[in-house]
């Protein structure tokens, strides 16, 4: 199988827009509610002539009480079980939150290589700024994308595949 790499992240920080953007596709669906992107979790990413894929693991591993939540878990951590790398999405108009904190400290006791991937940061200078803040989670330098306009995507797969 291709190298796997699992997207995580609280809801809402742009995940699935970030998945479609790096698949070049609108067939993730996005929206926010728990359940609806948990069965389209696989897509196929073509990048510089290198092959991935990329799985969303819907921002639920540490959610709320939904009652979807057991189930969602469960495939989560499927996932990370079978990836090779992880990319952290956080979202830089909201910047840090504690859930941030916390994700990030559970996946520093992970064997796998994190990207801190700053979505929402459509503005170069700013971007940098809104960024900057996630140096505090402790994995590494975080890059300013934005899934919406596109811009950061490259960097971020280009931070990934190295680690495939
Ligand atoms: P997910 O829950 O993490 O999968 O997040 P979604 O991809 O569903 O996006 C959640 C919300 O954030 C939606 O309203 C998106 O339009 C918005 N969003 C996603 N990416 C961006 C971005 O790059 N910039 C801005 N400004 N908004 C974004
Ligand atoms: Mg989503």
């Amino acid at each position: 199988p291709l190298p796997l790499v699992a997207i995580v992240g609280r809801p809402n920080v742009g995940k699935s827009t970030l998945v479609n953007r790096m698949a070049g596709t609108r067939s993730a669906i996005v929206h926010d509610e728990p359940g609806v992107t948990r069965d389209r979790l696989y897509q196929e990413v073509e990048w510089n002539g290198r092959r991935l894929r990329v799985v969303d693991t819907g921002g639920l591993i540490f959610g709320d009480d939904s009652e979807f939540l057991p189930h969602i878990r469960q495939q989560a951590m499927a996932a990370l079980a079978e990836a090779q790398a992880v990319i952290l999405v956080v979202d830089g108009m909201e910047g840090l939150l504690p859930a941030d904190v916390e994700v990030a400290s559970w996946l520093r006791k992970q064997p796998l290589p994190v990207v801190v991937a700053v979505n929402k940061c459509e503005s170069g200078q700013m971007g940098l700024a809104q960024a900057a803040a996630f140096w505090e989670l402790g994995l590494g330098e975080p890059i300013p994308c934005s899934g919406i306009h596109g811009n950061g995507v490259a960097e971020v797969l280009e931070a990934v595949l190295p680690h495939l």
